[in-house]
């Protein structure tokens, strides 16, 4: 009988590449590190691999040094593998010629990433694996996380037969992250599917003085080319020996993989061509559309190098009229993408070029693809004269490529639960939700999937995870936008995100909030909320998480109290008795070695849902009434209402192009209208305390809290208490933060060096209101000669103006003092060459930029490279 596993790609991955490996040359990129984490911890706890060997992994000075080094391991007979992504994929195809000209039998694993272009982005495409096309590597596509599992086995079954070395790839993130209860392969099976013959031959191969010979040697014109050639039969080979891997895996497994498989109506006249994640969401969605008496199919592409132009016309039905080539890359200037071209040569050299053939692009960086855009390019086929290297997805305004899927098209199993949360980043909610879908999928018969949205804030951003469970394979990689379940982790997202419309018929909705009375919820929730909630006929609870775990002792740790509400309300996934003994069990298993104290107060949270948990019975008034607490005012430049405000609120998928520059350049100084508002504690300063030392602005991260200098008897507001300025006669001085630009951090409070502490942090509900009128005065006041204060020392450098300011850097960041007080003493000539890493996170994330201008229009100016080449790019 199979194991199950509930697990995500990279350690699906991971898992088959250690059976097979004895040495990994490793440098981290997102999103593949997972997989080399993974196989280190692994081999540091003594897991050995299917020969009982424990790995040896050596981490490289970059990825092109990664490649080298498995080039010579494998040179020296070791079985070697590597993981990797994006740009560093693309290091390391120096030597990938190498390791293909040279017929070394190896696997990299690569999590397929967008490259940085006109902006950097860490998500998923094909970008990537495309650029390695030519490089002589055979290269497999997986779909999804089970496909992960059984076609890295499949890929390095492979390799050590063909002696081609594979490139396994499958689409980073929504693949790479998502978490799914799959069927594990052992490695005692993966063991009986290798033949000893291939390893032998593989190290009889091997650089050894007992029988040596000279590898890359350096040949002239007259033998070059046709010692080259000389490999083309081991290419020819290689789709064979593929399918007879895939036979044997599917032998052991029952799964069967061809090198392209079909899906669909027998007798379909428009087809779909696709590789990766995307290929599961159009089977849903054609599954239900020849339900619905549409004969279409699609043709998923497992071996895309060496390309088995036989193979591929065989997979295809009899009836292809039309095929639609969807490409997740772009190549700005060529004739069509490569998919695109390879199919179409396919064609006119097997004589069928009277199949019409158009080609498109999809989900470049994650874009999100969904059965409305798959539904768009059946639709497209449907034309007499279909629209030809079309986009879909997107709303391009500029040189009109994109297809309309405004048309909803929903193709989701009736059966499959669908849940959403809305968290903060860091505070556990991802982490619960993971652990959630580990016991459902370990403790019921219910398949499970697990995807998170993050945004670019290094912490403090907003999270969104989406959660299915059914009893069939869940086959919808795409975002969830009709759920049964929404559950809002942060009280201020409710006037900021439009959540609730989301939310199915009959759905239920969890808010975290201290408001549990309707008429508390009636004063605190937009009319907006009300009216969708009681239109859609859904059930409300609240529960006071913040509160309970404040006095449990858990701070701001509320994700175990929501996560055992969740259980709560949706008892038709399991059973709450089950699943809070399970979370009883995690929790143990986390806190055991912390000690009794921490393991009871987690028990105690969770043990805290049942009694605190609210259902509400609001009145049927709220679906039409007017009334309630007002959205997020957006103040700021046109450019940050029209563009930066709709990316902030999970609305940037629907800009047109034309909102965008087409080099990346944006304006700077955006981050000063975004007002977070996410500290849970801000300082209140303490007037008569302070002795004006400018410390506590001095190490703030966040441009928070600056000196204020009024002359005397400035009209003020009446809160806006001040003391006589030191050293400059006729001035007041104020201690000012922006209450909704803090983190919350502490730093200044821990920093004041006053004898009795001039700042005491204190609830942001309880300063908010007041605060934000002052720092508003505080900004309008007029600028004073302050050059006595010398701005070479910590006093006078705060009083000249940050232009860095409210980063997305995590609170208490120690490095973004240095950033602000650099642009304090030199920032209005200023340029940045931005070294890849946290800073240029912090510093150079969309939508919002930190570096801001002064008066007169002057501050830095920024740019990023990339990882490798800094110093040399600045
Ligand atoms: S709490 Fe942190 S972010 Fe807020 S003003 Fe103080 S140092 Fe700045
Ligand atoms: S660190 Fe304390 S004493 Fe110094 S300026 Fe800030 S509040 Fe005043």
């Amino acid at each position: 009988m199979s194991k199950k596993m509930t697990i995500d790609g990279n350690t699906a991955a991971s898992h088959v590449a250690y059976a097979f490996s004895e040495v990994a040359a490793i440098y981290p990129i997102t999103p593949s590190s997972p997989m080399a984490e993974v196989a280190d911890e692994w081999s540091a706890a003594g897991r050995v691999n299917m020969f009982g060997q424990k790995l040896r992994l050596a981490e490289m000075q970059s990825e092109a040094g990664a490649a080298g080094a498995v080039h010579g391991s494998l040179c020296a007979g070791a079985l070697t593998t590597t993981y990797t992504a994006s740009q560093g994929l693309l290091l390391m195809i120096p030597n990938m010629y190498k390791i293909a000209g040279e017929l070394l039998p190896t696997v990299f694993h690569v999590s397929a990433r967008a490259l940085a272009a006109h902006a950097l982005n860490i998500f998923g495409d094909h970008s990537d694996v495309m650029a390695c096309r030519q490089t002589g590597f055979a290269m497999i596509a997986s779909n999804s996380v089970q496909e992960v599992m059984d076609l890295a086995l499949v890929s390095h079954l492979s390799t050590l037969k063909a002696k081609v070395p594979f490139l396994h790839f499958f689409d980073g993130f929504r693949t790479s992250h998502e978490v799914s209860k799959i069927d594990a392969i052992d490695y005692d099976e993966m063991k009986s599917l290798v033949d000893m013959k291939d390893i032998e031959d593989f190290r009889s191969r091997a650089l050894n003085p007992e029988h040596p010979v000279q590898k890359g040697t350096a040949q002239n014109a007259d033998i070059y080319f046709q010692n080259r050639e000389t490999a083309n039969k081991y290419y020819e080979d290689t789709p064979a020996i593929v399918q007879e891997m895939m036979d044997k895996v599917a032998a052991l497994t029952g799964r069967k993989y061809h090198l392209f498989d079909y899906v669909g109506a027998p007798d379909a006249e428009n087809v779909t061509v696709v590789m990766g994640s995307g290929a599961d969401a159009i089977e849903e969605t054609i599954n239900k559309m020849n339900k619905e008496g549409h004969k279409v199919g699609v043709l998923k592409v497992r071996l895309y190098r060496p390309f088995a132009a036989d193979a591929f016309i065989a997979a295809l039905p009899k009836s292809v009229k039309k095929l639609a080539v969807l490409d997740r890359t772009k190549e700005p200037g060529s004739l069509g993408e490569p998919l695109y071209l390879d199919v179409c040569s396919a064609l006119l050299e097997k004589g069928m070029a009277n199949i019409k053939v158009v080609g498109g692009r999809y989900g470049l960086g994650s874009k999100e693809f969904n059965p409305s855009m798959i539904y768009a390019v059946y639709k497209n086929l449907e034309q007499s004269e279909p629209k030809n290297h079309f986009t879909v997805g997107i709303y391009d305004d500029i040189t009109n490529s994109s297809l309309d899927f405004s048309e909803q098209y929903n193709a989701a199993p009736a059966g499959t639960i669908s849940c959403k949360f809305y968290g903060l980043g860091s505070d556990g909610t991802v982490g619960a939700n993971k652990n959630s879908i580990k016991i459902i999928g370990d403790h019921t018969d219910m398949f499970a999937q697990g995807y998170f949205f993050y945004d670019s804030k290094k912490s403090g951003g907003i999270t969104v995870s989406h959660l299915r469970f059914g009893k069939t394979p869940i086959q919808s990689s795409y975002l969830i936008d009709a759920a049964d379940f929404i559950a809002c982790h942060n009280p201020s997202y409710v006037t900021r995100y439009d959540m609730v419309s989301d939310l199915k018929e009959g759905g239920k909705f969890l808010l975290n909030a201290p408001w549990t009375t309707v008429e508390e919820l009636d004063k605190n929730l937009p009319a907006k909320v009300k009216n969708a909630i009681a239109k859609k006929h859904a059930e409300l609870y609240v529960i006071d998480a913040i509160s309970i775990a404040g006095k449990l002792g858990l701070g701001g740790r509320t994700n175990t109290i929501l996560q055992s509400a969740f259980f709560l309300i949706n008892e038709d996934i399991m059973p709450y008795a089950d699943a809070r003994d399970f979370m009883k069990k995690m929790a143990y298993k986390s806190f055991a070695k912390k000690g009794d104290a921490v393991v009871n107060m987690n028990y105690a949270a969770i043990d805290s849902a049942e009694a605190n948990l609210v259902k509400v019975d609001y009145p049927a008034a709220w679906a039409t009434v007017a009334e309630g607490a007002p959205m997020m005012e957006v103040r700021g430049t046109e450019y940050y209402k029209d563009t930066v405000h709709p990316i902030l609120v999970l609305e940037g998928d629907k800009l047109p192009a034309s909102k965008f520059s087409a080099d990346g350049t944006v304006p700077t100084g955006t981050t000063q209208y975004e007002k977070r508002g996410v500290a849970v504690k801000i300082p209140k300063w303490i007037a008569d305390k302070c002795i004006q030392c400018n410390q506590c602005s001095f190490v703030c991260p966040h441009a928070a809290i600056r000196p204020a200098v009024n002359a005397v008897g400035a009209d003020k507001p009446a809160s806006y208490e001040t003391k006589p300025m030191t050293g400059l006669a006729g001035y007041e001085f104020r201690m000012q933060v922006s209450p909704l630009d803090c983190m919350g951090c502490g730093v200044c409070a821990n920093i004041c060096p006053s004898k009795e502490k001039a700042l005491e942090m204190v609830p942001f509900a309880s300063l908010v209101e007041e605060e934000n009128v002052n720092y508003e005065y505080s900004k309008t006041l007029p600028e004073t000669d302050l050059s006595k204060f010398k701005k070479e020392t910590v006093k006078g450098s705060q009083f000249c103006q940050p232009l860095f300011e409210f980063s997305g850097a995590c609170a208490g960041c120690g490095e973004t003092p240095y950033v602000k007080v650099i642009t304090q003493l030199f920032g209005d000539r200023m340029v940045v060459a931005n070294a890849t890493g946290c800073s240029s996170i912090y510093g150079g994330s969309a939508p919002t930029c930190p570096y801001t201008k002064n008066k007169a229009g002057h501050g830095p100016a920024w740019a990023n490279s990339l990882f490798e080449d800094n110093a040399e790019f600045g």
